[in-house]
């Protein structure tokens, strides 16, 4: 999915102006790459209908290319479909708080039962009990009980005689009794949602009335994790999904769908076998990663908020009337700094850190440190006209800023070349409609 999205959108990325057109092509691109990731297709049609709309009406801003903004559209949609925000666990105004695991056959419940201990301990201080309740998958019990020694947490069982809702019972009870602020129940699966098995849930939910049911769906599943959801999530009322293996070939499908069919918000994902690989879920983040962006996002964000669109667009006038100063010149370093260490930036940018060969375009922020100084110890008059710079003005400069007058020369030369370029620029586009700033 990334590598298909990514294509498209470094096309686009590349133009200057993005017509309708495009955009219908880019989303035909977006729809089949989710298609292809399994994404149910109601969602899929609803998404792309959404990201039309926003991305056709909007206004243009100066500090983005319309590719990326198109970029911009996608991927907040994205994020607002597997929920916008980061989903927290409930916690009861009772203790102990009480959390039913529940899923198919295989799906990671146990080990997630194992995992959110281990993160409610690690970063949350809590003291959970885990209770082995799946009586019928052979060494379900051990399995668990396993994975409590490994995190040196209690795990509650009473082998595989007794019935999964007496257990329940018993294992409240005793964490009432121990202390314990949650209580972690790991239940039973099948290969097939089946009605014995919802049975058995719904009574171990009536019994021990649970602050949440998280269904614990594995990522790699698709389309069929949307009807897994939703049958547990008509049958026992979802709270959450945690997302197990999320790490390796996953295609994301199951992510993107999950929340839109169901309403039911992904809480933690699961991305390793190790106790310690849960992570709680954060929907933007995800978002990107199925883009396969980098931080492009963030990079654009950085921008919007740093480039003062109306600066900016009187800066391009006057880059184009080539009446440009070096108080203009001083401007636009500032506008590019304020968005951070330019090496930062470029390493933001998709494909920078991987390509080798971007490793000689690094960007030398001493020499932009020297430019600046250079231009700093201009007088007002001086960076207005700088035709006026004769040679003890140009040493004094050198002297001022700590470059030498060579520095200045070449300084002042590549600004005499840079304002000859943006005149010839200017005299080609007349009346072909404007230049576009890169933001
Ligand atoms: P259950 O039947 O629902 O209890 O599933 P298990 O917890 O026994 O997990 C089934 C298999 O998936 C085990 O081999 C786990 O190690 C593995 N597993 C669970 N969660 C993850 C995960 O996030 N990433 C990876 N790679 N494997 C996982
Ligand atoms: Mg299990």
């Amino acid at each position: 999915l990334a590598e298909r999205l990514q294509g498209t959108l470094t096309k686009i990325r590349g133009k200057g102006k993005v017509s309708e057109q495009d955009i219908k092509e880019m989303m035909r691109e977006v729809r089949l790459a989710l298609l292809e990731a399994d994404v149910n297709f109601k969602v899929v049609k609803q998404f792309i209908a959404d990201v039309k709309e926003k991305a056709l009406g909007q206004e243009v801003m100066k500090s983005l290319t319309p590719g990326q903004q198109v970029i911009k559209v996608v991927n907040e949609e994205l994020t607002a479909l597997m929920g916008g925000e980061q989903s927290k666990l409930a916690v009861s105004s009772k203790s102990p708080t009480v959390i039913m695991m529940v899923g198919l056959q295989g799906a990671g419940k146990t080990t997630a039962s194992a995992k959110l201990a281990n993160y409610l301990r690690k970063k949350h201080n809590r003291m959970p009990l885990l209770v082995a309740a799946d009586i019928y998958r052979p060494a379900a019990i051990k399995q668990l009980e396993t994975l409590g020694k490994q995190i040196d947490m209690p795990v509650f069982s009473l082998g595989d005689q007794v019935s999964p809702v007496e257990i329940a019972k018993q294992a409240i009870a005793k964490a009432k009794e121990d202390h314990h602020d949650y209580v972690l129940i790991d239940t039973a699966g099948r290969l097939h949602v089946d009605q014995e098995l919802m049975g058995e849930l719904s009574q171990i939910k009536e019994t021990v009335e649970p602050d949440e049911i998280l269904l614990v769906i594995d990522a790699m599943t698709g389309q069929d994790a949307v009807n897994v959801a939703e049958t547990f999530n008509d049958q026992l009322g979802l709270s959450g999904v945690i997302l197990s293996k999320l790490d390796g070939d996953t295609r994301g499908g199951a992510a993107i769908s999950v929340k839109a069919v169901t309403n039911t918000p992904i809480k933690f994902a699961g991305i390793g076998e190790k106790v310690d690989q849960l992570e709680p879920f954060y929907p933007d983040r995800m978002a990107s990663r199925i883009l396969g962006m980098g931080d492009v996002l963030t990079l654009i964000e950085k921008a919007q908020t740093n480039v003062d669109e109306a600066k900016a667009r009187e800066l391009e006038k006057k880059m184009r009337t080539a009446d440009f100063s070096f108080d203009d010149f001083l401007e636009q370093l500032e506008q590019v700094r304020s968005m951070g260490p330019l090496e930062d930036l470029l390493g933001m940018m998709p494909g920078m850190k991987k390509n080798k060969g971007m490793k000689d375009l690094q960007v030398d922020e001493k020499q932009i440190g020297r430019v600046e100084a250079i231009v700093r110890s201009m007088t007002k008059k001086e960076k207005q006209d700088p035709s006026i710079l004769n040679g003890s003005r140009r040493r004094r400069i050198a002297k001022g800023s700590g470059t030498t007058i060579q520095d200045v020369n070449r300084l002042l030369k590549q600004f005499e070349d840079m304002k000859k370029m943006m005149k010839q620029m200017t005299g080609m586009q007349s009346g072909k409609g404007r230049k576009r700033g890169k933001g």
